[in-house]
């Protein structure tokens, strides 16, 4: 680790403020910095050791090492958000940790790490300030639930307070080796990390390589190890257009037939593309939850969007929810987009209430329905739990594929342009699904836990 002395980055809350304020002035502050000689002395070895601490084989709890001689880098530390949430292995001491973007899955045990570790947190403002966020949500529903809190108030302050900001096309060296952050297109912020010494390897956190409303889809890159997602893994999306065609046929079929539309989505990412999806229907519309909070981060730092000024119109057409009275208004509305995307909690139980018995109304759920939740109950058996009662929901149901993710012939397209010797699966319940589509890589599917080596 450098001594802090040495160390050329602003770090920090400070940092996040002044990188934001300075514009492009400050375009690549952080572009290899030169460091005393002993330093670089330290770093001669040509392979390096990875190990996962979660998410090889499956979608959530991520968690990367790499280690080289003198220092040891953490991509990504996420937990499951099930009840109670499954967390990744516990990791080692680390110097230096990268997020690729605020999804709890990749960013939800930060605090463990960065609150007890003196290491520096890199990722792009965007992701660090929803990170906060999410992180905080995460203690707090550990503390009204009755779960075990993985780390506390003051870890989340230090984590945010070891952040290093970081732009797409800024590159900094560590350890002799050249790490650049790249536009993932998953969602505003979302990044991939390259690492460059005698090879390049490239970990690509979540992808999307379509554009969608909010983000342009990411491009490959040459490069030798590849770090893949493959949450998609056999399965293709619909066509996005007709997908959101057939999405706004049934939104003014239900409120045609004098029923009042619900949308449970995530807060991040997917509560704002339904907004700006949805911003010219001229409906009574209502956005309720912490997506309220992150669409206020995605405008501050707008140049993760493609296009701000449409999410900026889409904010003023909808009305907000911000404390009961405004909530029941809502309830009288026409279309709610809500959290929870998973109708497992927050505002989205309430207005449940109000529709489940209502024939005319509809919920269309946008997102991924996990396991063991109260979407995928839903789905499967048309009740939720509320109040801990099983319910009947009389009212229409329809799901819609709004994926922010590559799909399997998506990810192999990706994988044939970055043109790499080694492609490395994670983030996926059905990797074996690539195999017969990459049979002239060197496929690696990892196991959480178990060390390999790479030359990098
Ligand atoms: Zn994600």
């Amino acid at each position: 680790m450098l001594p802090i002395e040495w160390h050329p980055y602003n770090v920090g809350r400070q940092a996040l403020r002044h990188h934001h304020s300075q514009g492009d002035a400050l375009r690549l502050p952080f572009t290899k910095p030169s460091y005393p000689e002993a330093y670089e002395k330290e770093t001669t070895d040509m392979d390096m050791k990875f190990r996962f601490l979660g998410g090889a084989d499956m979608v959530g709890r991520m968690g990367m090492t790499m280690e080289a001689k003198g220092s040891t880098f953490l991509v990504e530390y996420g937990l499951s958000p099930t009840k109670p949430p499954e967390f990744p292995l516990p990791a080692p001491k680390v110097d230096y940790v990268f997020l690729t973007h605020a999804h709890l899955d990749h960013s939800g045990m930060l605090p463990q790490v960065c609150g007890t570790n003196d290491c520096k947190l890199f990722t792009a403002p965007l992701s660090a300030e929803i990170g906060e966020l999410m992180m905080k949500d995460t203690l707090k529903i550990a503390k009204a639930e009755d779960y075990v809190q993985p780390y506390t108030d003051i870890d989340i302050k230090k984590t945010m307070d070891s952040v290093v900001p970081m732009r797409f096309g800024d590159t900094i060296t560590l350890n002799n080796i050249d790490i650049s952050m790249i536009d993932a297109g998953h969602i505003p912020g979302a990044a991939m990390f390259e690492f460059e010494k005698d090879v390049r390897t490239l970990y690509t956190g979540d992808i999307h390589t379509e554009a969608q409303k909010l983000v342009k889809g990411a491009k490959p890159r040459d490069c030798t190890n590849l770090f893949i997602e493959g949450t998609y893994g056999g399965r293709y999306h619909p066509s996005r257009r007709e997908t959101e065609k057939n999405f706004m046929d049934k939104i003014r079929e239900v409120i045609e037939r004098g029923g009042k539309v619900l949308i449970p989505c995530f807060a991040v990412g997917r509560t704002q593309e339904i907004m700006v999806l949805l911003k010219n229907l001229g409906y009574d519309m209502w956005v309720d939850g912490m997506g309220r909070k992150v669409t206020n981060l995605f405008l501050r730092y707008d140049e993760y969007l493609r296009e701000p000024g449409v999410l900026r119109s889409a904010r003023k057409r909808f009305n907000e929810v911000t404390n009961g009275y405004t909530r029941n208004e809502a309830k009288k509305g026409e279309i709610i987009v809500t959290t929870g995307g998973m109708l497992d909690g927050g505002p989205i139980l309430g207005y449940l209430k109000t529709i489940k018995d209502d024939p005319k109304s509809a919920i269309l759920l946008v997102g991924y329905q996990a396991e063991d939740t109260n979407g995928r109950m839903l789905l499967e058996q048309g009740c939720v739990s509320i109040d801990d009662e099983i319910c009947k929901i009389e009212c229409e149901v329809q799901k819609y594929d709004f994926s922010a993710h590559a799909d399997h012939g998506q990810i192999v397209s990706f994988i044939e342009r970055c043109d790499p010797d080694n492609v490395i699966i994670m983030h996926s319940d059905n990797r074996d699904l690539f195999l017969p589509d990459l049979s002239d890589y060197n496929v690696i599917l990892p196991e959480t836990g178990k060390e390999f080596h790479l030359e990098v």
